[in-house]
C-alpha cells in the first residue's frame, strides 16, 4: 500500500507513522516529494489496518496497490526521471542510446562514439560480455572491452551503458560504466536483478524474450526491493510466430507501461525487428507510441561486426536515422 502523508505533516509525524508500519513488519520505500511525502509499505494488510494506518497523525490517505508489482506501479509514484550523468530518462528528451552489439577494438568503438555523438545520440552502448546463442561465436572483449568504453566515454563525454550478464561482475561493471544493461535473456536472473538492485547505478531492463509485461515489471521490483529505483524499461520484440522479422515489437507494451508504471520506457528496434530497413519506421511508430527513447546498434562496417552485423547502421545511416525522426519527436512535443 502507498501512505500518503498530509503536506502539513512533519518529520514527527513521518517517524511515528514509519515506526508503526516497522512494528507491523512492513518493508518501507520513503519518496520524498516537493509537496508531500509518500510511503510504500510492502506487506500483509487487511482493511482493518488500512483504517487504522489512516487514523494516524500526518496521514492523509492510504492507497492499496492491488499490483503484484509495487514499487513500479503507477500508486507508488506518477513519473520518475532517471538520470544518466546529463542525459534524464523521462523528460522532455527522446534519449538516444547508439554504439555497437559489442566492442570490438578501439578504433570500432571510438569512430562510433564520434559520429553517433556528432548525429545527436546522447548515450555510447556497447557489449563487453555478450550472450550468444552459440557458445563458438565472440563472446566479447570482457573486461578490456570495459576500459575502452570507459575511454570512449571520457573522450566524447558521452555516458556509457553496457550489459552485465554474471552476478559476480556487477561491481566490475560499475567500475567502468555509467548504465548496466540486463539483457532479454538475463531479465529473470532474480540473483543478477537483485545484485544490481544493490548498486546504486542506474539499469535498462530489456524485455525478456518471452516475457509477458507483468512478468516484465515484476522484475523491475525486483530491483527496486533492493533500493535502486533508476529503472528504465526497454522494449525488444518478442517472440511469435513471424519469423520474417527477428522478434516482434510489441509496440502496444509501450503505451501499456505508462499506464501501469511511472518508469520510463524506450525501444530497441534494432534487436526487435533484425532488419536495417526497418528500424525508421519502428523509431517513428515508438516515439509515436510514447517512447522516452530509442537504442539503436550502429557499426562503422556492419558487414565485418562480431555479432550483430545484418542489424546494425552504419554511421552515415544512423545520421540518417535521427533526421528522419526528428520531425516527428517535434510532433509529440520533445526533443532530442
Ligand atoms: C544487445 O543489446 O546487444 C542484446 C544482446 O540485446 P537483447 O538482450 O535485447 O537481445
Ligand atoms: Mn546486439
Amino acid at each position: 500500500m502507498v501512505i500518503v502523508m498530509s503536506p502539513q505533516a512533519g518529520p514527527v509525524e513521518l517517524g511515528q507513522v514509519q515506526e508503526r508500519l516497522q512494528e507491523l513488519g512492513f518493508g518501507l520505500h520513503v519518496s520524498k516529494g516537493v509537496e508531500r511525502t509518500i510511503i510504500g509499505a510492502i506487506g500483509e494488510k487487511t482493511p482493518e489496518l488500512i483504517h487504522a494506518i489512516e487514523a494516524l497523525a500526518g496521514v492523509e490517505k492510504v492507497v492499496p496497490i492491488l499490483k503484484p508489482f509495487k514499487l513500479a506501479s503507477k500508486e507508488f509514484s506518477a513519473h520518475t526521471e532517471v538520470k544518466v550523468g546529463h542525459v534524464t530518462f523521462g523528460g522532455e528528451q527522446i534519449v538516444v542510446v547508439a554504439g555497437p552489439c559489442a566492442v570490438e577494438d578501439e578504433e570500432q568503438l571510438l569512430t562510433t562514439a564520434r559520429r553517433i555523438k556528432e548525429a545527436g545520440a546522447q548515450i555510447l552502448r556497447g557489449g563487453a560480455y555478450k550472450p550468444r546463442t552459440s557458445p563458438y561465436s565472440f563472446q566479447g572483449l570482457e573486461e578490456e572491452g570495459l576500459k575502452l568504453l570507459q575511454a570512449a566515454g571520457a573522450e566524447t563525454g558521452l555516458p556509457v551503458v553496457t550489459e552485465v550478464v554474471n552476478p559476480k561482475d556487477v561491481e566490475l561493471v560499475a567500475k567502468y560504466a555509467d548504465m548496466f544493461q540486463i539483457g532479454a535473456r538475463n531479465m529473470q536472473n532474480f540473483t543478477l536483478l537483485r545484485e544490481v538492485g544493490q548498486s546504486k547505478k542506474p539499469v535498462i531492463l530489456k524485455r525478456g524474450l518471452a516475457a509477458t509485461v507483468e512478468e516484465w515489471l515484476m522484475a523491475a521490483e525486483y530491483i527496486m526491493k533492493e533500493g535502486n529505483y533508476q529503472v528504465v524499461l526497454c522494449e525488444r520484440g518478442i517472440r511469435t510466430f513471424e519469423t520474417a522479422t527477428r522478434n516482434t515489437m510489441d509496440l502496444s507494451a509501450i503505451p501499456l507501461i505508462k499506464e501501469l508504471s511511472h518508469l520510463p520506457v524506450i525501444a530497441d528496434p534494432s534487436h526487435a525487428t533484425g532488419r536495417k530497413s526497418l528500424i525508421l519506421p519502428m523509431s517513428k511508430a515508438a516515439v509515436a507510441a510514447g517512447a522516452d527513447g530509442l537504442m539503436v546498434e550502429v557499426h562503422p562496417r556492419p558487414e565485418q561486426a562480431l555479432s550483430d552485423g545484418p542489424q546494425s547502421l552504419n554511421l552515415n545511416e544512423f545520421g540518417a536515422l535521427l533526421d528522419g525522426v526528428q520531425p516527428l519527436i517535434k510532433v509529440m512535443g520533445r526533443k532530442v
